[in-house]
């Protein structure tokens, strides 16, 4: 049995379940699988340019495991662009500190704390068309309020 793993805060949700390859069809496509908590890494380190320290503590990890955290996830992407994976954002142990909405007609995204805040119409357009991206993830590793399941299982994926 792998020792479990701790919980890594993650701000919000990624705002896709994942990215596939221009051009090449999909029965040729194997998958990849970047963790909630190895995205949220790139996204501390790489895009927001946080050091380790800074970016292991948002995620209440220690140094040396951000560091290992940020360096599966940069061999992952690569990987996924080099030999042309499809990339799929599931699993880990991880928490969502943000819930977070979209429009699926205008757009908009809508960020909230609370179950009571969550919005049923777009306040910029009007649609009900709205997905709640926090249950794209859940049951798949991470946990937080609202319904659970109704999505595919995680694979048991560390990071
Ligand atoms: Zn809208």
């Amino acid at each position: 049995m792998p020792r479990p793993q701790k919980e890594r805060k993650v701000l919000e949700p990624p705002k896709i379940q994942g990215l596939k390859p221009v051009g090449v069809p999909a029965r040729f496509l194997d998958r990849i699988y970047l963790t909630v908590g190895e995205y949220e890494a790139i996204r501390l380190a790489d895009y927001d340019g946080l050091d380790h320290q800074q970016a292991a503590e948002i995620m209440g990890v220690s140094r040396p495991t951000f560091t290992r955290l940020i360096e599966k996830a940069r061999r992952k992407v690569a990987e996924s662009i080099v030999d042309v994976k499809e990339l799929v954002i599931e699993g880990g142990n991880y928490s969502f500190a943000t819930q977070l909405q979209r429009c699926m007609d205008c757009g908009e995204f809508v960020r909230f704390q609370f179950p009571k805040q969550m919005t049923t119409v777009c306040s910029t357009c009007g649609s009900s068309n709205i997905v709640h991206l926090n249950e794209w993830f859940a049951g798949r590793g991470g946990h937080g309020f609202g319904r659970r399941g109704g999505f595919r299982r995680g694979h048991g994926h560390q990071g």
